[in-house]
């Protein structure tokens, strides 16, 4: 019998499972609530009992598993299989989780950044198509990244590599939570599109539902934004033309550096689908060479929540 591969996508409110084919098809999938109480001391005993569980229910054994993959917030150590400074999980001091997990199932475990698993998700399964150079960037509550290069995914020297939200595309624009100024990150997330549209609409004189909206004092979110922006509120149109642009130029000096065939735009944002996607195309190509104009592909993310999982079973393949 062919054996298994084990995803889990550790996030700050739920944990998501699927067990899948070494050639990435999921065959189950569940998920947990993640209980951060007490510093986050339940989050590792519950993922040991939630796999021990189903793999009771699906009537398999351990034997079946080649091994489990994680993808999780906070820094990963790699080689030590621990995890430091997931503020999400409530996770401060360092978390042995490799040596736990591995205890608690009997079965090899390996895991890595959860943008990084997310980018090794749609590169397999996804809109990568199982290229070689797939660049992966997020726009959720944050903008997150992740980058293969010639086939490997990029840590760099602290495990940074692949942070698209700090590339800098307006000197002294908006503070950012890093302590620099004008990242990507304060623009292009949820959060960064809402803080667009406020000061464009204190500086907009016309006829606009989204400036009615701020002057009404009314909450305002991206999706707001993006949908007004369809239906022709100018207000809204530009607010998405600026977005485009710092989303555009980041992603064109990503693909000038590294070349990629895909650059996939996944998270909660991207869901503001072509019509984002054809004004940060704009962007890309003007400010791209040529070469990479012509042969960097911008594209949408396609497997949504699942990229997680996908990706986290994939880093489990080493194991074969
Ligand atoms: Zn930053």
């Amino acid at each position: 019998m062919d054996r298994k591969l084990i995803g889990v996508d550790l996030g700050g409110t739920t944990t998501k499972f699927a067990i899948l084919t070494e050639n990435g098809d999921i065959q189950q999938k569940w998920s947990i609530e993640t209980t951060i109480l007490d510093e986050g001391a339940h989050i590792v005993p519950n993922i040991i009992d939630s796999i021990n569980h189903h793999i009771d229910l699906y009537k398999m054994n351990k034997s079946d598993f080649v091994g489990i993959g994680m993808g999780t917030p906070g820094t990963v150590d790699l080689d030590a299989g621990t995890v430091i400074g997931a503020y999400n999980l409530n996770w401060k001091t360092l978390q042995p989780v490799k040596k736990q997990i591995e205890a608690g199932t009997g079965i090899q475990f390996t895991l890595d950044n959860d943008a990084n698993v997310a980018a090794l998700g749609e590169r397999w399964k996804g809109a990568g198509e199982n290229g070689n150079d797939v660049v992966f960037v997020t726009l959720g509550t944050g903008v997150g990244g992740g980058v293969i290069a010639g086939g490997h995914l990029l840590h760099g020297a602290a495990g940074a590599a692949g942070e698209i939200g700090h590339v800098t595309v307006k000197p002294d624009g908006y503070m950012c939570t890093c302590g620099k100024r004008g990242c990507l990150e304060q623009y292009a997330s949820a959060t960064g599109v809402v803080h667009v549209a406020r000061d464009m609409a204190e500086e907009f004189s016309g006829v606009s539902k989204l400036k009615q909206l701020l002057d009404n004092g009314e909450e305002i979110s991206s999706k707001i934004t993006f949908d007004l922006a369809k239906e022709g509120d100018i207000l809204a149109q530009s607010v998405v033309d600026r977005v485009s642009f710092y989303l555009g130029l980041a992603l064109a000096n990503v693909g000038n550096t590294m070349n990629p065939s895909s650059i996939i735009i996944g998270g909660g944002v991207s869901a503001a689908g072509d019509f984002l996607l054809r004004q940060v195309d704009h962007y890309f190509k003007q400010n791209t060479f040529p070469t990479v104009r012509n042969t960097t592909e911008l594209k949408l993310a396609v497997l949504g929540n699942d990229a997680g999982v996908i990706g986290a079973a994939s880093l489990a393949q080493r194991f074969i």
